[in-house]
């Protein structure tokens, strides 16, 4: 599953040791990526590898670059750290790093990268975005602080001392299965003629099957019964958990919320194959491997 399988321990033990953090920041084994407008820098051709960079490097580069600390990003088996460098604010409106290779945006890259290095990625961006937009105490309104490695801010007003934590956002994504048929639908942000499967934030208060068969019912106006959990991914657009599911649907009758999807309909597994193998006389495409969507409809039509 594309952005999981991270090949770096990501050492919790070491993130409230202060000494150990500035001492790794300090160490010509640790590494870093650079992340500029929440691109990447890569190198590569069709199979891309991640550009780590010292301390040095990133320094002489982008001067002021450490003055926001680094979010760390686990250690690999010989010990050494690897830590994540904004370089917004510090870089200019060109990319920097022209030597070393080209910033790419996550999702062209993610399926080209080997080695588990997409699961780091999605650590990387998730966790500076995160930073970009929670600068300020969400209780008091006061500057908040970079601490743990990054992965706390705590409010800078004695008085308030609020903490607070990164998010991860689940969303549920679920292949509505009605015997040999499952639903598609599409939104309208989606590539023209691409259908995909269902998927929704889950809300407060509820369980997964309860987001699933709500969604379900909201945006396509299908009553689901049983609901079988298969596999997740971390999805960092910004920060989401897609938690994929199947789901049996009781009934057939589509009735579409517009504001949601701009068409839906029952497809058979052996069209879907079909659309699989190539053929665009069906006149839909589907998802493409990264996403956990394609994942789930691989793995029914395989059945
Ligand atoms: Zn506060």
């Amino acid at each position: 599953m594309t952005f999981s399988g991270s090949l770096l321990d990501p050492a919790d033990r070491y993130r409230n040791d202060e000494n150990w953090i500035k001492a790794r920041l300090d160490d010509s084994q640790s590494r870093y990526l650079v992340l500029w407008t929440l691109q990447v820098l890569v190198t590569g051709d069709e199979a891309l590898a991640l550009v780590w960079l010292t301390r040095s490097d990133v320094e002489n580069e982008l001067p002021g670059a450490f003055a926001a600390a680094p979010v760390f990003l686990g250690v690999d088996a010989e010990g050494a750290a690897y830590f994540a460098v904004d370089a917004d604010g510090v870089a200019g409106e060109t990319a920097p790093f022209p030597g070393s290779g080209q910033f790419l945006e996550l999702r062209a890259t993610a399926s080209r990268l080997q080695g588990g290095e997409a699961g780091i990625l999605a650590r990387a961006r998730s966790m500076v975005d995160w930073h970009k937009r929670h600068g300020f105490c969400a209780c008091c309104g006061q500057i908040s602080y970079i601490t743990r490695g990054g992965y706390m801010r705590k409010c800078s007003n004695l008085a308030c001392g609020a903490e607070h934590f990164p998010r991860v956002d689940p969303v549920v994504i679920m292949l509505i299965i009605r015997g040999d048929n499952c639903l598609l639908g599409r939104q309208t942000r989606f590539p023209d003629g691409m259908f995909s499967v269902l998927a929704g934030f889950i809300e407060p208060g509820e369980t997964i099957e309860e987001a699933v068969r709500r969604e379900s019912h909201e945006e396509a106006g299908i009553r689901v019964g049983a609901v079988r959990y298969v596999a997740s991914q971390p999805w960092p657009f910004p920060s989401n958990l897609m938690i994929g599911c199947e789901a049996e649907a009781l009934t057939e009758e589509i009735t579409l919320d517009t504001q949601e999807l701009e068409a839906a309909f029952w497809v058979s597994r052996a069209d879907i194959r079909r659309v699989m193998a190539g053929d665009k006389t069906l006149g839909f495409s589907l998802p493409a491997s990264v996403a956990i969507a394609r994942q789930l409809l691989d793995r029914w039509v395989g059945e």
